[in-house]
C-alpha cells in the first residue's frame, strides 16, 4: 500500500470508531519515521512492510483500544517544546499553555528582568517548568513530584530541551522547606470522582495526576498551607484549576493569604481555569 492509501484506511477506521480523523496523520508520521514534508512528497510511494505493520498497530491502539495518541507515539508538544510522555505522566494540555503565558505576563509585571526563584509543584512531564525556564532564563527553576517515574520523564525532558532545572522527589513543597520563592506554580490534580471524565482520559492517564479528593480541592489546601512560610515579601502563586470551583478555591486562598490580591482568569474556551495570588 502507498502512504496515501494507509492514511485513507486509517482515517476510515477512525471514523468508524468515532475517533479523531486528524490523529491518523500523527500515527503515520510516527510509523514511517518521516517528517511532515518527507511524508507529503512520498504519499504516492509504497510503504515498507514494517512501517505498514507499525501503522496498523498504532491505528488499532488508538481506534479500538482508545489509547491517547501522545502515549502511542511517546511524545507531544507543549508551548512549542517537544515533551516525552509515558502513561506515568499526564499529557500536557493546551489550557496549561495558557497558564504558562499568563505566568510570563505576571513575571514581567512584578519582576521584569530580575532573577527569581520559582517552583513547579507536581511537575509530571516537567512541561510547565521547562516552558517557563526556556522562555525566561532569569527564572531559577525547581520542580517537585511525588512520583519517581514522573520525575524520570521530567528529567529526560529537561535534558532533551536543554532546560536547567533542579528536581526534587516529594510531596509539593515538602522536599524544599529550606527555600523561599518568588513564584509558586502548580497544576495539581483537581477532578472529582463524580464528575464526567472522558474514557480516554480516565482509562489511560495516571489517576494520581487527575483526582483531587471529594471536591477536587484537597491539594490546593495542602499547597497553600505549606506555602505560607515559604514565600518572599513579594510573590505570586499561580494555579490551574477546575472550571467550576472559583468561589470555593478563593475561599481557601483567603484563609491562608488574607491580604493578597486574587485574580481568576478564564481559558480561551471561556471557562475559569487559572488563579493568581499576588503580593506586590
Ligand atoms: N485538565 C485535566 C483534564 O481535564 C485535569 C488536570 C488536572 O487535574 N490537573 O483531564
Amino acid at each position: 500500500m502507498t502512504y496515501k492509501e494507509l492514511l485513507k484506511a486509517g482515517e476510515i477506521k477512525a471514523q468508524e470508531n468515532k475517533m479523531e480523523k486528524t490523529a491518523i496523520k500523527s500515527l503515520l508520521l510516527f510509523a514511517s519515521g518521516k517528517t511532515p514534508t518527507e511524508l507529503y512528497i512520498s504519499l504516492e510511494n509504497e510503504a515498507k512492510e514494517e512501517e505498514t505493520d507499525k501503522f496498523f498497530q498504532a491505528v488499532e491502539s488508538y481506534t479500538i483500544n482508545k489509547k491517547p495518541v501522545a502515549y502511542i507515539i511517546g511524545y507531544t508538544y507543549f508551548y512549542g517544546y517537544k515533551m516525552k510522555v509515558t502513561d506515568q505522566v499526564l499529557i500536557p494540555r493546551w489550557e496549561t499553555e495558557e497558564l504558562v503565558s499568563n505566568i510570563l505576563i505576571y513575571y514581567d509585571d512584578l519582576f521584569k528582568g530580575q532573577t527569581v526563584d520559582a517552583v513547579d509543584l507536581g511537575t509530571g512531564s516537567g512541561a510547565i517548568a521547562i516552558a517557563l525556564k526556556k522562555e525566561e532564563e532569569k527564572i531559577n527553576m525547581i520542580a517537585t513530584d511525588i512520583s519517581l517515574q514522573a520525575l524520570e520523564v521530567a528529567k529526560e525532558n529537561a535534558s532533551l530541551n536543554s532546560a536547567d532545572i533542579t528536581f526534587y522527589e516529594g510531596s509539593w513543597l515538602e522536599p524544599i522547606k529550606d527555600k523561599k520563592f518568588d513564584i509558586i506554580v502548580s497544576n495539581p490534580p483537581y477532578l472529582t470522582n463524580t464528575e464526567f471524565v472522558e474514557d480516554i482520559v480516565k482509562d489511560n492517564e495516571p489517576h494520581v495526576a487527575l483526582y483531587g479528593g471529594k471536591d477536587g480541592l484537597d491539594f490546593y489546601e495542602e499547597i497553600l498551607k505549606e506555602a505560607v512560610p515559604l514565600v518572599k515579601d513579594r510573590f505570586f502563586i499561580a494555579f490551574e484549576n477546575s472550571y467550576n470551583k472559583k468561589r470555593q478555591l478563593n475561599n481557601i486562598i483567603k484563609k491562608y493569604f488574607p491580604d493578597c490580591l486574587i485574580i481568576n482568569l478564564k481559558d480561551s474556551a471561556k471557562r475559569n481555569r487559572m488563579t493568581f495570588i499576588i503580593k506586590k
